[in-house]
């Protein structure tokens, strides 16, 4: 792989609703060392599975969303294992955006090591959810986050306005799926999303019923 490009889970899905405020485009770094068990997106641990992008037709991508886009959501996979990519990234996305855009991103280090292995993202984030996923501290009442140890470090005044209320107790957004049909006419169903307890096996026994096959794509770390 090349400075220049990015090993991505997926291409980059619009319209995500779950994962932050507003209606966001939402990007899945492939690769994640973390191995937290009840992660919902094994799929995105392997570094070599995936699909390679370049910095900028990711970039060019990420601010082609249909509609009006609130911000982008970062997740993975770790996406601070990839730091120079993911710094190029986002200066990239911030010289295609103006100030109204909010950018998330999630990873399973503190925001310490966030600072030492990549001192230079964290200066274009307004958000960052930290901490791995740990099964026991499952939270169903704190926005985005799968376990009370990830905390939400708000990062710039926009952050401020549209996160405010992050640590108020209230119930995550229900998990959202998108259905994507195939040229040759095969589906895919993407769920999106913080998984409450039991959200899984009810989406994957519903989808089933109608012989559909899923990804999980979210957050529960
Ligand atoms: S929950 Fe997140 S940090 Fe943990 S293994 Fe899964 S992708 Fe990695």
């Amino acid at each position: 792989m090349h400075d220049n490009t990015i090993r991505m889970s997926r291409p980059p899905m619009y319209g995500v609703t779950t994962l932050g405020p507003g209606c966001r485009t939402g990007i899945w770094f492939q690769g994640c060392g973390h191995a937290c068990p009840g992660c919902m997106s094994p799929d995105t641990w392997d570094p070599i599975a995936g699909e390679d992008w370049s910095i900028e037709a990711l970039a060019d991508a990420i601010v082609d969303a249909p509609g009006t886009t609130d911000g982008l959501t970062v997740s993975g996979g770790e996406p601070f294992d990839q730091p120079l990519q993911l710094e190029a990234l986002l200066r990239a996305v911030r010289e295609r955006t103006g100030d109204a855009y909010d950018i998330l991103a999630y990873t399973g280090y503190r925001i310490g090591a966030v600072r030492r292995r990549a001192p230079g993202v964290l200066p274009l984030l307004d958000a960052l959810i930290d901490g791995r996923f740990k099964q026991e501290l499952v939270e169903p009442q704190m926005p985005w986050r799968g376990s009370a140890n990830q905390l939400l470090h708000r990062l710039t005044p926009l952050a401020d306005k549209r996160y405010g209320d992050a640590d108020s107790p209230r119930r995550h957004p229900a998990p959202q799926a998108a259905v994507q049909v195939g040229p040759n006419g095969s589906v895919r169903v993407t769920i999106t999303g913080v998984f409450r307890p039991g959200d899984q096996e009810g989406f994957q026994q519903a989808l089933g019923e109608h012989d559909l096959g899923t990804d999980t794509e979210g957050e529960d770390r």
